[in-house]
Formats: structure tokens, sequence, C-alpha cells
């Protein structure tokens, strides 16, 4: 098999042992005879392997027993209406932070349900800063403040949490969660798809504190209600029981490379070569302030965008694939989660050094 380095923002790229082992596993998982794809949601097999996943994610994030764990599907685009559906709880209005694309898409559909409240938007800089947390205005009788703590397109990251004292802050985490530890009793709800940093597509992990679900609007279907499913232990209905089972391997992977204190130093480490590449050179340029840049994913500018389609097609021939930045924004954009190797990263930065040597 050609060695290839994926920088997609997702789906991403899986870490080569935990795929291994699934297909290790993939005809018959522990001498059962069957596939973990064949199982019966409620067999005892299956609820061993949901249950032990459930079990490594609340250790590697340290996740407080009042909060519940939700194994959904819908990805982070259900949450976005989910999440008003759940936590209005009476109240007509919310706070949102605007710092980018998947913030508004948040925003547009939070609109659908009540009023939104944009306490605080970074249009000025282009989406390339993060609003200073003393200038943003919050509405005292807001439900919740909701926020993108890495904007996957623009490649803005907040590195610390935001204070909003006991207003129950909301993150959309598809981008960053498990990429460093976190403190899990500072937030109401977080949520991510899981095709980014924990697993394949088809999942959607959601963590809410206890005291947030109970209360939906009168029209919310079941399906978009927490309480139906932390009551039913994310079993409502038949749960993507594969996605769930290859989640897993994955927290197992992560406790293996020593945890999230672990990953948090590898990706502080490989974005930091990738930015000071790039600082470094006269020829690319990063569109986003210093102090917020992203750890997972990297946009990056040639000076000559003429010159992409060839950077594009180089890369592709030595093995780095889907630099291409989203089309919203053009030039480039490398995706390196938890599952992208330090040598991935390496071999983009010499690949870089010698398309500027040649071609600059
Ligand atoms: C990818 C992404 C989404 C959309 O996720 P889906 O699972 O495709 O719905 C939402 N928010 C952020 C920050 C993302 O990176």
């Amino acid at each position: 098999m050609a060695t290839v380095y994926n920088f997609s923002a997702g789906p991403a790229m899986l870490p080569v042992p935990v795929m291994a082992q699934a297909r290790e596993e993939l005809l018959d998982w522990h001498a059962t005879g069957m596939s973990v794809m064949e199982m019966s949601h409620r067999s005892k097999e299956y609820l061993s392997i949901a249950s032990q996943a459930e079990a490594d994610l609340r250790g590697l994030l340290e996740i407080p027993d009042d909060y519940h764990v939700l194994f959904l599907q819908g990805g982070a685009t259900s949450q976005f209406a989910m999440v008003p559906h759940n936590l209005l709880r009476g109240k007509t209005g919310a706070d949102y932070i605007n710092t980018g694309a998947w913030s508004k898409k948040a925003i547009k559909e939070a609109r659908r349900y009540c009023d939104v409240n944009v306490a605080a938007d970074s249009d000025d800089t282009n989406y390339s800063t993060i609003p200073d947390r003393a200038e943003w205005r919050l509405d005292d009788n807001a439900a919740y403040v909701h926020y993108t703590p890495n904007e996957t397109i623009g490649g803005v990251e907040f590195h610390s949490i935001p204070d909003t004292g006991d207003v129950p802050l909301v993150a959309d985490m598809s981008s960053t969660i498990l990429s460093r530890p976190l403190d899990v009793a500072h937030f109401g709800v977080i949520y991510a798809g899981a095709q980014k940093n924990i697993g394949p597509a088809g999942l959607t992990v959601v963590i809410v504190r206890n005291d947030l679900v109970g209360e939906t609007l009168d029209f919310t279907p079941t399906m978009f209600d927490y309480k139906a499913h932390a009551d039913s232990g994310s079993m409502l209905n038949t749960p993507p029981t594969f996605a769930w089972y290859l989640a897993g391997l994955v927290f197992k992977w992560i406790a293996d490379q020593g945890g999230l204190v672990a990953m948090a130093e590898i990706n502080r480490r490989k974005s930091r070569r990738l930015y000071d590449a790039v600082d470094a050179s006269a020829f690319y340029a990063s569109p986003v302030d210093p102090d917020c840049r992203s750890w997972m994913n990297v946009p990056f500018t040639l000076a000559d965008d003429g010159l992409d389609g060839e950077f594009l097609a180089q890369a592709k021939s030595a093995g780095l694939l889907n630099l291409k930045g989203h089309r919203s924004v053009g030039g480039m954009r490398a995706s390196i989660y938890n599952a992208m190797p330090e040598e991935g990263v390496a071999a983009l930065i010499d690949f870089m050094a010698e398309f500027e040597r040649t071609r600059a």
C-alpha cells in the first residue's frame, strides 16, 4: 500500500493501528463468529462495546458524573437545531458568537427557533481573529451562549474557555474535541460530529449536563430530545453501531498515546512546526492572527495563487492529499488532527520548501 498523508478536513485520517485492529476483527469479533456490523445493538456483546467506549471517553475527558454522554446520528448539523430545542427551557433567546462559517450555520438554524443575539462577530477582520471576551455584548436573558471553539474552515481557534457565568456555555467542538485536555465542567453542552477527531462519519457525540435535559419545545421530535436519548442509553433506535465501535478503538488508541496531555503536546508541536515554516517563508502566508491559530486546521496561501493548481498536483504526486482550501476561502488548508502523524507534517513542510525553491 502506498504511504499517503491525507490532510482532509473531514472525513479525515484515522489512526493506522485502529484501522488494523478493525480489519483484524472485521469478520469475527472476539470469537463471536460475527462482525460488529452484524450484531444486535441490544446483544450483550454489543452493549459491552458501547459501554466500554463511553467509559473510555469519560476517562479521557474526565467527564464529571453529572453529565450524560450521548452517541447520536445526524451530525453536528442536527445539533444546530437540537441545542435550541433542548436548551431554551422557557426562554426565547440565546447568545451566539460568530467566528466564521460554522458559527454562521449554527446561527441560521437557531433563528428558526429563537431570537438570536449575535453577541460578538469577527466580520471586521474577515474572521481571522477571535472577538475579545471583554467586548461581548451578552444578553442577561439568554438561555445559553453558543460558540465554535475551532472554526474548521477559517482556521481560528479559542485557546481558552470564555466565562459566561451561570449561563450554560454550548460548544461545537467537531474539529477540536480530544485534541487536548478539556475542563468539561465549564460547559452545558459539548457536541461534535465524529468524522474529524473521533472516528468515522455517522456518529455524533453529545456531552450534556444532567440538569439541561428534560424540557423541550412542544413540537420537538422525540429523536431531538436529549432526555429520550439519555434515558435509553443512546439506544432509542438503532445507533450507528460500527461507528460507535470504531470511536471506541480511537479512544483506546488515544489512551495508548498517553492520553490528552500527550495528544496536546504532539498537536502543539505539529502545528507550531507548520506555522513556523509558513511564517519563515516569503512565499507562503497564514491569513489567521497568530493569537488564535488553530492546532487542527491550518490554512495558508501561496504568494501567487496562479500556482495553486500546480502545488496541489505536485503535492498529490508526493502522497500529500486533500490540501485544497475550502471552496469559500480558496488557498490551501492542512487539517492535522490527532491521527496525522508528525512525519506527515514533516513531509508537508519538506514538500513546501522544495516547491518554493523550484517554483517561486
Ligand atoms: C464538520 C463540522 C460541522 C458539520 O458536521 P456534520 O457532522 O457534517 O453535520 C459542524 N461544525 C464544525 C465546527 C465542523 O467542523
